[in-house]
């Protein structure tokens, strides 16, 4: 299994094969680990590993052979050197961080990041002496202009969650690299089914596995992924130290969602496609926002940097927050909650919920109106969806 060269292989068979070595006992499926610590044949062998002079597992804080295997082979499916699994999406943001800025240091993300990412940055990094400038994604020359001398990286989102806006991938690394930054890629809403930054230049990939890698809602679990180098110098060690390890356990849930997501990205984007489309067409519904369609601003750059439209379709109600409560009340399948990438969808109302918190002027600058209902295309069959939908639109 191991003598494989796994990069001359497709995606979808990396997926379901990459990474697992045998053990004596010949299984078919990757086993759970579940052991917290290692033996040694003798002092000197313990002694060679935690110096690093011997390769192999010395404590499951950060050696662990199940959660290695997941790290493997979402490293290749990335096209990526390396990756490192973390307890969950934000302790992997928060491992970006930890690991390369230090007091005086600063940070250009775009505005419309997932909620607790901007909190990182603007609360905690802040109280450290980060300094981050929040900029529009899909406007280069503010990027451009908002970085400094000591900025160290540009964070990004693309697909944005709520309103499916996109940035130029390719181009943002040249500016990036121009200024000697890094550029940092959270790819939770495409995966490396529909994209993969690094091959367009950026440095570092961050993932939520919550989301789509899991695929059924079961775990919560993240990854960051590049070069031998910046992993080797920088993540790993605080992973070791910091310690917001991935579970076995959840790395073995993990590598079965990587196993069928080829099959569930293509199947969720068929959906959300359609409902896309069929949303044009009501009455009650003033604007759609889902790149796939032609009316969306970047339809041609998603068709470029995506191989697939996503998963994720927003829209406003012609009216205001009563309506679009009414619509998402009179669901009796879609399930009300916040989560996505789920093969159950779900359906929110984002300016009362995930972007609660925000002021109302910040929420209103990033588009997110009072009207607008965001939708994660479960696998569910799609009449079954609309008809739910139609019990509130008509
Ligand atoms: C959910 C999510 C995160 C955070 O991941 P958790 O696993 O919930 O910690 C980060 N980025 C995006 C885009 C997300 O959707």
């Amino acid at each position: 299994m191991t003598d494989k060269n796994w990069e001359d292989y497709s995606v979808e068979t990396q997926a379901i094969r990459a990474g697992q070595q045998r053990t004596h006992e010949d299984e078919h499926s990757m086993p759970i680990f579940m052991t917290s610590s290692y033996v040694f044949k003798s002092a000197k062998e313990a002694s060679l590993r935690f110096t690093g002079q011997q390769a192999g597992n010395i404590y499951s804080r950060f050696t662990n052979p199940t959660v290695n295997t997941f790290q493997e082979r979402l490293a290749l499916m990335e096209q990526g050197e390396r990756c490192l699994a973390f307890a969950s999406g934000m302790a992997a943001i928060m491992a970006i961080g930890m690991s390369l800025l230090k007091a005086g240091d600063h940070v250009v993300c775009s505005r419309s990041v997932f909620g607790n990412t901007v909190l990182t940055f603007q609360n905690y990094f802040a109280k450290f002496g980060v300094e981050t400038t929040f900029v529009e994604l899909s406007n280069l020359d503010a990027w451009q202009a908002a970085i400094q001398p000591n900025t160290q990286f540009l964070f990004v989102e693309t697909p944005s969650n709520p309103m499916m806006e996109l940035v130029d991938i390719s181009a943002l690394a040249e500016i990036a690299h121009q200024q000697d930054c890094l550029l940092v890629v959270d790819n939770v809403f495409c995966t490396p089914i529909m994209q993969k930054p690094l091959s367009l230049g950026a440095d570092i990939v961050v993932h939520s596995a919550t989301k789509y890698i899991d695929g059924q809602g079961r775990c919560v679990g993240g990854a960051v992924i590049a070069s031998e180098e910046i992993i080797e110098q920088s993540i790993y060690p605080y992973l070791r130290t910091g310690g917001a390890t991935m579970s076995a356990f959840n790395a073995w849930i993990f590598l079965s969602g990587l196993e069928t997501l080829a099959v569930r990205m293509q199947a969720h984007c068929d959906n959300a496609f359609a409902l896309a489309k069929w949303l044009e067409s009501q009455e009650a519904v003033a604007k759609v926002h889902y790149p796939g369609l032609e009316s969306h601003p970047q339809h041609a750059l998603a068709k470029q940097q995506q191989s697939h439209f996503g998963g994720v379709v927003s829209f406003e109600l012609k009216g205001g927050k009563e309506q679009a409560w009414r619509l998402i009340d009179a669901t009796q399948l879609l399930s009300i909650t916040a989560n996505l990438g789920d093969v159950k969808t779900t359906i929110t109302h984002p300016a009362s919920t995930t972007h609660g918190r925000l002021a109302p002027e910040v929420r209103l600058q990033a588009g997110i109106k009072d009207s607008l209902v965001r939708i994660s295309v479960g696998l569910e069959n799609i009449e079954d969806i609309k008809q739910d939908l139609l019990r509130g639109l008509s």
